[in-house]
């Protein structure tokens, strides 16, 4: 059918992700060991201006998320919503910033291929392993599930099934709670995506949520981006979420959230550590820089949060 057909389409938008993080990150954006096990080849060349985009996204993502997991002492957990080929929970193992539990969901075809490259290459496997007490993990084709990690598959627009399958997996409600969803939530419609914020905000009373996605797209620029995804045929049906910062950071309130933000990556690019942009900008030349700019204002990162034990979670910020 053809929503089968916008449903394939929008797994597929985790092989372009991954591909072009994998890239940038071969040029030396940043260091992700992992990605490679993800997908094999470097794949072609990306212009630098998408290379520079990704490096705001990945860089001003794991800002918030760090500070996140500092403020609590790790003492959290971590929910990354429509995941994908995602490496943060091996960065945060390594980094020695591991929360108490790391869930990813995402459908079950796209958790299928993780958890086989999961299975298949030891440097993903051996952290799963070595954080786990007991013998056996775990594993069916559709869900894996450690002391630390766990990946399963399902449809976040189903969020009776979520909420049941986290539990099953030993989510504990009363655990501060970082969620994210990176480039995810302009797939659903908007009264699909307000449940999932409202499922969110009712389950969890000491939270943070992150999202990144599109933002601004009522210019002509934006109008562009759009015929393009639409051009794959894929469900754009959040898009019109994604018509300003404002309306970002309403969906939030809306949904039962205390506090949100949201700055765009052009704003968020400028508050980056000015030595690494330094050196990042070095990597490669950049001849449109106002296509960059252009890029940069429409995409956006937005938090809320809820912070019933006063961690402080409203400061976190860049
Ligand atoms: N968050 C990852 C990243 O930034 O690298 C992947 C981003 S990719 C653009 C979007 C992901 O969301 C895909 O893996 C897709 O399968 C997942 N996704 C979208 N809608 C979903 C839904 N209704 N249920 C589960 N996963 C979904």
């Amino acid at each position: 059918t053809d929503s089968d057909t916008a449903d394939e389409a929008v797994r597929a938008t985790c092989d372009d992700a991954t591909t072009c993080k994998r890239f940038a990150s071969s040029k030396g954006y940043w260091k992700d060991p992992y990605i490679q096990y993800f997908v094999r080849s470097v794949g072609e060349r990306k212009a630098p201006e998408i290379n520079r985009g990704y490096y705001a996204r990945v860089r001003g993502v794991n800002n918030l998320l760090d500070k996140f997991v500092r403020k609590t002492d790790c003492n959290c957990q971590i929910i990354n919503l429509g995941a994908g080929l995602d490496t943060t929970f091996w960065r945060l193992k390594d980094e020695n910033l591991m929360p108490k539990k790391y869930f990813e969901v995402d459908f079950p075809t796209v958790v299928a291929r993780k958890i086989h490259n999961i299975k298949t290459k030891p440097p993903l496997s051996k952290p799963l392993i070595e954080t786990h007490s007991s013998d056996s993990l775990l594993l069916d084709g559709h869900s894996l599930d450690s002391d630390r990690y766990c990946i399963i598959g399902l449809d976040l627009r189903d969020v009776v099934t979520l909420d049941e399958k986290l539990r099953r997996f030993q989510l504990n409600p009363e655990l501060p709670t970082l969620l994210l969803s990176e480039c995810v939530l302009v797939y659903m419609n908007p009264a699909q995506s307000s449940k999932l914020l409202h499922w969110a905000a009712e389950t969890f009373h000491t939270a943070m949520f992150i999202n990144y996605e599109q933002a601004n797209m009522v210019d002509r620029f934006g109008q562009v981006m759009i015929e393009n995804l639409r051009r794959r045929q894929c469900n754009l049906a959040g898009v019109e979420a994604c018509r300003s910062l404002d309306s970002q950071k309403e969906r939030f309130l809306q949904t039962g959230w205390e506090h949100a933000d949201a700055l765009d990556m052009m704003t968020v690019y400028g508050l980056l550590p000015q030595d690494d942009l330094a050196r990042i900008e070095s990597l490669e030349f950049l001849d449109e820089k106002e296509l960059l700019q252009q890029l940069l204002q429409h995409y956006c990162i937005c938090w809320a949060n809820k912070d019933k034990l006063r961690l402080g979670l409203s400061q976190l910020s860049f």
